[in-house]
């Protein structure tokens, strides 16, 4: 335990951060090259990301793929690069750690690969939207909180700092020495700027987040101390540095 006695809390955005690929964007892409051509546009400017989710499970049954076979997609999906070594590094100091995903992905999804790779017990909250089969064995997915209407920056399916909040109330946040967040796309954006200047960001290079914080020049709305990384033991050289 670090001197003042608090753990830190570690935040993880899910997709292209735990995962190396978004989930469903690559399962869309794989099951249904057809009809990820035909609405490309539509799936990175959808608004009502939910209620084309929802379809593209229903479409993906029609071409013949079944949970089964989506599920073994997901579970064969690699990690990010080297994430492993961070995982080692929070089991390693469990006692001094707490860590959470919040994410725009639903909770079976996320369940599936956290358990194929044995995170379920490393990250102890999950912050997701919910799903559960239909009668015909179709994955549906809804809001996880209607609460979670959209701030200016977020799309109105997640704002990870209103989940946060949300949270926080229960987990003060005065209790945690510091947030480490850890995210890639422009949805992290929100939650990035709510961090504090005790706490830590970690952008994933040369994606979404990073290319607003670096190329679109708003680094400066971020009071957290700023770590691009490419692979987990990036991140991990810089929490070994911190008070344990
Ligand atoms: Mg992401
Ligand atoms: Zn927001």
């Amino acid at each position: 335990m670090n001197n003042k006695g608090k753990k830190y809390l570690i935040v993880f955005d899910f997709d292209q951060t735990i995962t190396d690929k978004d989930t469903e964007f690559s399962a869309i892409e794989y099951f249904t090259p057809d009809f990820y051509k035909e609405n490309e546009h539509e799936l990175y400017t959808q608004k009502d990301w939910l209620s084309f989710n929802n379809l593209l499970y229903t479409k993906m049954k029609e071409k013949g793929f079944n949970w089964e076979i989506i599920k073994k997609y997901y579970e064969d999906l690699n990690l990010s690069p080297k994430m492993e070594e961070l995982f080692k590094f929070i089991l390693e100091h469990q006692n001094n750690i707490d860590s959470v995903i919040c994410t725009g992905n639903n909770k079976i999804v996320v369940e599936t690969v956290l358990k194929k790779n044995k995170l379920d017990n490393i990250i102890r909250y999950k912050i997701c939207n919910n799903s559960e089969f239909d009668n015909d064995n179709i994955l549906k997915i809804t809001y996880l909180n209607e609460k979670y209407e959209h701030c200016n920056d977020c799309q109105p399916f997640l704002c990870k700092s209103l989940a946060m909040d949300n949270f926080f109330e229960k987990h003060k946040r005065e209790s945690y020495n510091k947030v480490i967040f850890i995210g890639d796309g422009s949805n992290d954006f929100c939650f990035s700027k709510h961090l504090n200047e005790n706490d830590i960001l970690f952008p994933r290079k040369n994606f979404s987040l990073y290319n607003i914080l670096y190329n679109d020049n708003k680094k400066n709305k971020i009071k957290a101390e700023i770590h691009p990384w490419e692979n987990g033991i990036q991140i991990v050289d810089v929490l070994k540095k911190l008070d344990f």
